[in-house]
């Protein structure tokens, strides 16, 4: 390999910068040249590429966010997008490309592959809803920053006697919900993967803490899951007379400084990236699996399902009482 490309994809994460910053000083190191793809497949489609030095990833560490920006590419879902892609690569002679997203920018990953180009994917989303990983670059600090929100909420809900209803991203996951929901100590954590508490239960479960003596009610639910959260604080509050209010966090559960545990495994899996395409390897994800960094056939990693640890979600109800 003489040239290495490194781009990021999908929705941003903290910890993309981290990882940037490890592929471009581990391919240095290895004599490799390295070039930036701004925006996505975007980027690589138009040519939106720039040579990468040391100093480009100096004080970038600590950021959130990503220096090299991102976006969804539409045209690259399509193969002729995919052939501009993989020409654009020739012409600038990239032959390894590393690609920092979710799932979607996995898939452009392995068509890149299949025409030629040395692939390798970093997994980075706040949601941790890539299944062949018990880690995602971005999850660590999003969960971080919902629990502190959180923590500011539940303040205020029980000066007032509030019930809260706390909306946490994750798309289609539910693990920021799960981890909040334990590590804020919910009183209920409505998620995408479980059959959640209907409003009635929910409602019920509320009395029935009311009369135990409880302060507040918090209840954190997964943007994803099967009810809304405006409406869910609305039916509480007409039913129980308790004042109940939603608030949903939103992007800011995606941006802020990483954690040292993003910075950490951005900065491991972007040099085992590295190592990989140095070893010729291509159309592979790195995961972080049982304590190891690993890495997998993309297609493999693609077909693996995600389960939510049952465990957890047995915890988090036991410990809401
Ligand atoms: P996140 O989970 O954070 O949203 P993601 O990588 O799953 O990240 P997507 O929007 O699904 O986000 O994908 C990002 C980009 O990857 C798409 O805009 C597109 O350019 C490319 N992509 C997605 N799916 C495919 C596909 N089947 N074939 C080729 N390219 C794809």
């Amino acid at each position: 390999i003489n040239t290495i490309g490194v781009l990021t994809s999908g929705g941003d994460a903290p910890g993309m910068n981290a990882a940037i910053r490890s592929v471009v000083r581990a391919a240095l190191a290895k004599g490799m040249k390295v070039v930036g793809i701004n925006r996505g497949y975007n980027g690589l489609i138009s040519g939106d590429i720039h040579e990468m030095t040391s100093k480009s990833v100096s004080d970038i560490i600590q950021r959130g966010g990503t220096i090299l920006h991102t976006a969804r590419c539409l045209e690259f879902m399509e193969p002729q997008g995919q052939q501009r892609g993989a020409d654009m690569c020739k012409v600038f002679g990239i032959d390894g490309l590393v690609v920092i997203g979710g799932d979607g920018s996995f898939k452009g990953a392995e068509k890149l592959a299949n025409l030629g180009i040395n692939t390798i994917g970093l997994p980075g989303t706040i949601d941790l809803d890539i299944a062949c990983t018990d880690y995602t670059i971005g999850f660590d600090t999003a969960v971080n920053t919902a629990m502190e929100a959180i923590d500011k909420i539940r303040d205020t809900s029980t000066s007032h006697e509030r019930c809260s209803i706390v909306e946490v991203m994750g798309r289609d996951a539910g693990y920021i919900a799960l981890w909040t929901g334990i590590a804020n100590g919910a009183e209920a954590v409505l998620l995408p993967e479980k059959e959640n508490m209907s409003t009635e239960a929910l409602i019920r479960m509320i009395i029935e803490n009311r009369n135990k003596g409880k302060r507040h009610n918090l209840i954190i639910n997964a943007e994803g899951s099967n009810l809304d959260s405006v409406k869910l604080a609305k039916k509480i509050e007409e039913v129980t007379g308790i004042s109940t209010r939603a608030t949903i966090l939103g992007h800011l559960q995606r941006g802020g400084s990483p954690t040292a545990v993003d910075r950490m495994h951005a900065s491991m899996m972007g040099a085992f990236a590295v190592d990989l395409l140095a070893e010729g390897k291509s159309n592979r994800v790195v995961a972080y699996k049982d304590g190891q960094y690993v890495d997998y056939d993309i297609n493999e990693a693609l077909d693996m399902k995600k389960s939510m640890s049952d465990l957890r979600y047995e915890v988090s109800r036991v410990l809401s009482i």
